[in-house]
């Protein structure tokens, strides 16, 4: 048992014998050569079992170097490091990333391996900045992927749920920096949703939609644009019947706003408007569950008209539910692999019995519309039904059997919901 063994939000707790911290590469090479079975550990921010192992866990959170290649337009980053850690100095030097998460306390490495995204009509997930990825394979050799250079298995790689190895590196796209400006609105009819979907996502740089579904509301639309030179942009008087919010808001209007970023239409850095939460304000751990899909674009209304529908049932065990909008990308396990989409995210009340007896029936709303489950959240989908859902399954077991042979990187989620195979 290792110590403090439970993930962030405190609802599963790590079945590994040993946790390894190593320093250098030669110690995971080592550790890797040794083991039979093992599994990295990012941040811990995944709130079901996909991140554990029957033998040992590996944290990269010594490998947290950064190195800037202005040429090239990239950036090469240990597998440990944090989006909150990288940004800042990133912004020092002149550059950006084109999308972060909700939080910025989650590992590059461990956001990657599982699609994880913010929102934007026009932004993938963040995986879609990796151009190249350096790993150690079951045989303890090191593997570089490279979109230029093995474009097929690199679009299998990106994505990895953690089942190819042990990710040591990755170099990123990077953009000039720039200043965002956060306003948000206030009771969004959902009516006017329905109507106008595409006018409101696509009427800032990244825009998010909340709503507790227990009024036919969405409660606030955070809507982030980007400024040039610090001018300010117009608030609208109102967005769709939205009124600007006149003071700043958490999601979750009963609480306080302290640990979010700037609001208001203060402009500032990307990385600290991005996000909807401070690096500065660290959650230890989260009294709260997640669940989030992904649905085709084309789907976004009939989707959000199905969860109205089960507004009873949803409502009494929910904090807060966010609708995002992601481009489509390549990566074969993305949830957005040749298709945009819209995502619709669900904290609910720290309570699995309660929240495992509604998943179904979201899922089964959701079923016509081939809503795929975030990696790293909560669901109760049938290993047989996820599978179906993705067209290059195939190709990545065999990507996963080629790298390791004798499946030393899976656990019984990857058995489960990738090989279909209970242990
Ligand atoms: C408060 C909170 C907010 C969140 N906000 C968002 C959001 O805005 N958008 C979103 O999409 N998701 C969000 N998530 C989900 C989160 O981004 C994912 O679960 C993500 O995978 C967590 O990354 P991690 O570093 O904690 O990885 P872990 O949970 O530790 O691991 C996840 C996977 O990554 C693999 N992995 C980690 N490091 C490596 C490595 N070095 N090499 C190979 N594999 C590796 C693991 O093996 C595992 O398969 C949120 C989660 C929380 C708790």
């Amino acid at each position: 048992m290792i110590q403090n063994p439970t993930n962030w939000a405190g609802n599963y707790t790590y079945q590994a014998n040993r946790l390894h911290q190593p320093e250098i590469i030669e110690q995971v090479q080592e550790i890797v050569s040794h083991s039979h079975k093992l599994k990295a550990l990012g941040s811990r921010h995944s709130f079901n079992d996909i991140a554990d192992s029957p033998g040992d866990l590996v944290s990269l959170e010594h490998f947290d170097q950064v190195l800037l290649d202005r040429e090239q337009g990239t950036v090469m980053v240990g597998a440990g490091i944090r989006y909150g850690e990288l940004c800042r100095g990133l912004h020092r030097e002149g550059f950006a990333l084109h999308n972060l998460a909700s939080l910025p306390h989650i590992s590059v490495a461990g956001a990657c391996s599982t699609a994880t995204h913010g929102s934007g009509d026009q932004n993938g997930n963040l995986a879609t900045a990796v151009t190249a990825m350096e790993l150690i394979t079951a045989d303890g050799e090191l593997v570089t992927f490279s979109r230029e250079d093995q474009p097929d298995q690199f679009q299998g790689a990106v994505v990895g749920l953690g089942g190819l190895g042990i990710v040591k590196k990755l170099t990123l796209d990077i953009l000039p920096t720039f200043d965002m400006r956060q306003d948000l609105y206030e009771n969004l009819p959902l009516s006017q949703l329905e109507a106008h979907f595409d006018e409101i996502t696509s009427s800032g740089y990244s825009v998010s939609l909340f709503t507790d579904w227990r009024d036919a509301i969405f409660n606030q639309v955070w809507l982030k644009r980007q400024v040039s030179n610090g001018a300010s942009l117009e608030v609208e008087p109102q967005l769709f019947g939205a009124i600007p919010a006149t003071r700043r808001l958490h999601p979750i209007g009963s609480l306080s706003s302290e640990n979010c970023t700037e609001q208001m239409g203060i402009p500032g850095p990307w990385y600290e408007r991005l996000p909807h939460f401070r690096m500065d304000f660290t959650p230890s751990s989260g009294e709260e569950l997640q669940s989030e899909y992904f649905i085709p674009r084309q789907h976004a209304i009939a989707a959000l008209h199905a969860m109205d529908q089960l507004r009873e049932h949803i409502a009494p065990i929910l904090q807060i539910s966010e609708v995002r909008t992601i481009a489509a990308d390549n990566l074969w396990m993305s949830p957005c692999y040749q298709q945009a989409c819209v995502a619709i995210h669900f904290t609910w009340i720290k309570d699995w019995p309660a929240v495992s007896k509604v998943l179904p029936l979201i899922e089964e709303r959701l079923a016509p519309f081939r809503a795929r489950p975030h990696w790293g959240k909560l669901f109760t989908m049938d290993p047989e039904r996820l599978q179906a859902l993705y067209a290059k399954l195939p190709e990545f077991q065999g990507l996963l059997r080629h790298y390791d042979p004798e499946g030393k990187f899976r656990n019984a989620f990857l058995d489960k919901y990738i090989f279909g195979q209970s242990i």
